[in-house]
């Protein structure tokens, strides 16, 4: 049999990604992301995504996404091209929705931001506190579900904008016998990942579409991360929560779980979570003061 020396491996090879937001600067906690996600996938001999995370246009700006790409570039990074930008993909996320929809998994909801937050002012002023979720918002309060369907599809009809959100209760019930959970790795010792019992039900019924945006955070980086087929998601702890909420998607939608590592944070000078905005921290300030990116290395723990 003749050899072919450049047949390529059958093996799927081991996907990472870096996704950012282009809705400010990049700063030493994106750099410690992009080169701790670098640093696992070159170890396991993986790939490198970048991806962009634009969906709220609103926020979103191109210079902000041409700054992430100089900013990577002179860390040293190396990605993949074409580079996927989310908000090329709304379709993507619209045929994820619709399989919710199809398995009335989702409901419309109509009140306005003021209407919600006057339902918790009235509650909370009544001495009951109001469920919040892990980022302190203030459960949604579901009163949309209870509308007749002939008074939804009406106000469907009407024009009346609305948003798609999650019935977890639902959801979470729907589900097969055994719970829900995720493997957690640390420090890229993938092989003693722990099982991490998911609770999407602390987040209460997630906008999936929003009203102006026609998807959401957790639904766009679920379809994202099963199309890229990205095996290992290595992010920042603050998104540890979110996992539990993005495996019950994963799971009604018949999408793979990845590995997941959510590594710790990087501290302002100050000790307080670093802002996009702030001056001392952002990297394009740091190199114009004459960083170099092995400081930002050393700067960030990685030296
Ligand atoms: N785009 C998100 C952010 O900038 C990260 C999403 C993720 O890594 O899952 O915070």
């Amino acid at each position: 049999m003749p050899h072919n020396p450049i047949a390529a491996p059958t093996m799927t090879l081991l996907t990472f990604r870096f996704a950012p937001s282009p809705n400010g600067q990049l700063h030493l906690g994106h750099a410690y992301s992009a080169l701790l996600n670098q640093d696992l996938a070159r170890q396991a001999g993986g790939r490198l995504l970048l991806r962009i995370e634009d969906i709220d246009l609103t926020r979103c700006t191109p210079e902000f996404e041409q700054g992430i790409y100089r900013d990577l570039a002179w860390l040293g990074i190396v990605w993949e091209t074409p580079v996927r930008r989310q908000s090329d993909h709304f379709a993507d996320y619209e045929a994820a929705l619709q399989k919710l929809v199809a398995k009335d998994l989702v409901y419309p909801a109509f009140m306005s931001r003021g209407e919600i937050r006057a339902h918790i002012v009235e509650h909370e002023t009544a001495g009951k506190p109001w469920p919040r979720d892990p980022d302190g918002t203030p459960l949604y309060p579901g009163l949309d579900k209870v509308l007749s369907p002939g008074e939804r599809r009406r106000r469907m009809h009407s024009g009346e904008p609305f948003a798609w959100r999650l019935d977890v209760e639902k959801a979470v019930a729907a589900l097969p016998p055994g719970g829900l959970s995720w493997r957690e790795a640390e420090r890229g010792n993938w092989a003693a990942a722990q099982e991490v019992k998911a609770d999407p039900q602390m987040w209460g019924d997630v906008i999936l579409a929003r009203k102006d945006i026609p998807t959401s955070y957790h639904l766009s980086v679920v379809v994202d991360d099963a199309l890229q087929e990205v095996s290992h998601v290595v992010r920042g702890r603050d998104l540890y929560h979110a996992t539990g909420m993005q495996r019950l998607l994963q799971a009604h939608l018949g999408l793979p779980a990845p590995l997941y590592l959510h590594h710790r944070l990087i501290d302002g000078p100050d000790g307080r979570k670093l802002a996009k905005s702030n001056r001392d921290t952002g990297l394009s300030a740091l190199r114009e003061n004459g960083a170099t990116p092995a400081d930002i290395r050393r700067m960030v723990g990685l030296g």
